[in-house]
């Protein structure tokens, strides 16, 4: 088979699965699973056909996906792929470009750049802000951590680049007490000890409690979030930014999925998040592209190109080139498929995809309530917290749901005790679907009831 061959026969088979999207179980059957073991082979001495090693990896492999890519998986915030993104990515596979700088990739250079423009200007953030285009929002808070530490110690007079950090004052961090625990890895990465971080207490919703706030200074960072993982919950930026920027701290907010409420009619939940110094979200969750792409935005655009700087004799590029804003020196153009993304939706389209799942997430809090399940969070944002009266229910519950292959979701512990906790964030996601959730879940917790 030569290349076009191949590539038309990974197009039948990729438009296949697709086809099946709506129909496929959301978590793959035992046998699919058991099945992978085909997998299981020694590095052949010489190679092997690429039609046969394409046909392995789909009549193995596809069978055991989950259908994160469907309107069911109500898993973590995963999100789909819009078509317009996926088919970006296919392009994008046949150029095989390395987008750290223009030289190397003048259209991705351009596009990223674009990409960059409009979602500073969908989140309705600081639009002389530096966007960087990574792999996940925790290798991008990574790099905006890194910024605001160096920034900071260059602000006491330390030369981080030349010094490091032996003998340097020291910085201070607070973060919410449900801080993200990647933003911990990434804290723990970059050498600041866990048991030295500040926790500043929640409330019953998850929200930074500005009565209990820290004390900051000109030596901390501050970790905010937008979106908390269980109840989708925001920190009262508006109250505690101004007092935090006064007091010179550098301010991160990590709006891995929630970020992405800045450009609906929920945008007041985010009211004063663009006084902060520097933000993370992801696109591939609530922006539905595909796996894997996330973004660092900082206000300072000077600040996270020279803390990213990875200029050379033989490789120099202008402050915005990718490969001075993020840890990758060479990466694919990930900003293409959130232009893609971003053109085909418009604004409007943002802003009834964010909404649209709000309502469907309110819709499965009411149906939960009425189905006399206790609802533990106010549901505002894509995220409803529910669990039963009892921890044993609440897991069996679980447990029929995701062993049902009909609809897909987790579990979480919340104030020590087992939750669900159910995210809405496909765009395939229809309104019968969330019927089709209720009406399992009211099943489920029938039955596991009786069997108590
Ligand atoms: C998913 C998530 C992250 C981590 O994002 P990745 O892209 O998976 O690295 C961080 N914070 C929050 C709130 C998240 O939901």
């Amino acid at each position: 088979m030569n290349e076009l061959e191949l590539l038309a026969h990974a197009d039948v088979r990729g438009r296949r699965y697709t086809e099946a999207n709506g129909q496929r179980r959301v978590f793959p059957l035992e046998e699919a699973i058991a099945a992978l073991a085909a997998f299981d082979e020694s590095l052949p001495a010489l190679g092997l056909p690429a039609e046969a090693t394409l046909a392995l990896l789909d009549d193995v492999g596809s069978p055991a996906t989950t259908a994160s890519n469907g309107p069911r998986y109500f898993g973590f915030v995963i999100g789909a792929a819009l078509p317009v993104a996926a088919a970006a990515e296919r392009l994008m596979l046949a150029w095989d470009q390395c987008a750290s700088t223009f030289d190397n990739s003048p259209v991705s250079a351009t596009v990223e750049r674009v990409a960059a423009r409009w979602v500073l200007d969908a989140l309705d953030l600081p639009r002389d802000s530096a966007v960087g285009f990574g792999t996940s929002a925790t290798a991008c808070t990574l790099t905006a951590l890194a910024a605001a530490r160096r920034e900071l110690l260059a602000r006491q007079g330390w030369d981080f680049d030349g010094q490091g950090l032996h003998g340097a004052p020291e910085i201070r961090v607070v973060v919410s007490a449900l801080v993200h625990t990647t933003v911990k890895k990434a804290l723990r990465v970059l050498g600041f000890g866990l048991n030295q971080i500040v926790h500043a207490p929640v409330d019953g919703q998850g929200r930074v409690d500005v009565t209990q706030l820290p004390a900051l200074d000109a030596r901390t960072i501050l970790c905010l979030q937008a979106g908390e993982v269980n109840t989708g919950a925001f920190d009262p930026f508006a109250q505690i930014l101004p007092h935090a920027r006064a007091a010179g701290a550098w301010v991160h907010v990590d709006g891995a999925f929630g970020l992405w409420a800045r450009a609906s009619s929920l945008a007041h939940l985010t009211q004063g998040i663009e006084l902060a110094d520097s933000w993370t979200t992801d696109a591939h969750k609530w922006l539905n592209t595909p796996y894997d792409c996330a973004m660092a935005i900082c206000r300072d655009a000077r600040v996270l190109a020279e803390a990213m700087n990875s200029d050379a004799a033989y490789s120099s590029a202008s402050l915005d080139a990718q490969k001075n804003l993020t840890l990758e020196f060479s990466r694919r153009p990930r900003g293409i498929p959130v232009w893609a993304a971003l053109r085909s939706l418009g604004r409007q389209g943002i802003a009834e995809l964010v909404e649209r799942h709000c309502a469907q997430a309110r819709r499965i809090g009411e149906g939960l309530a009425q189905a006399g399940f206790e609802v533990l969070n106010t549901v505002t944002l894509n995220q409803v917290l529910f669990r039963c009266a009892s921890d044993a229910h609440t897991h069996a519950v679980r447990v029929a749901v995701q062993a049902s292959g009909e609809a897909w979701f987790g579990g979480t512990l919340w104030q020590g005790r087992p939750a669900m906790r159910i995210s809405v964030s496909s765009w395939r996601t229809r309104d019968e679907d969330v019927e089709a959730l209720l009406a399992l879940l009211e099943m489920a917790g029938r039955k596991s009831a009786v069997g108590r």
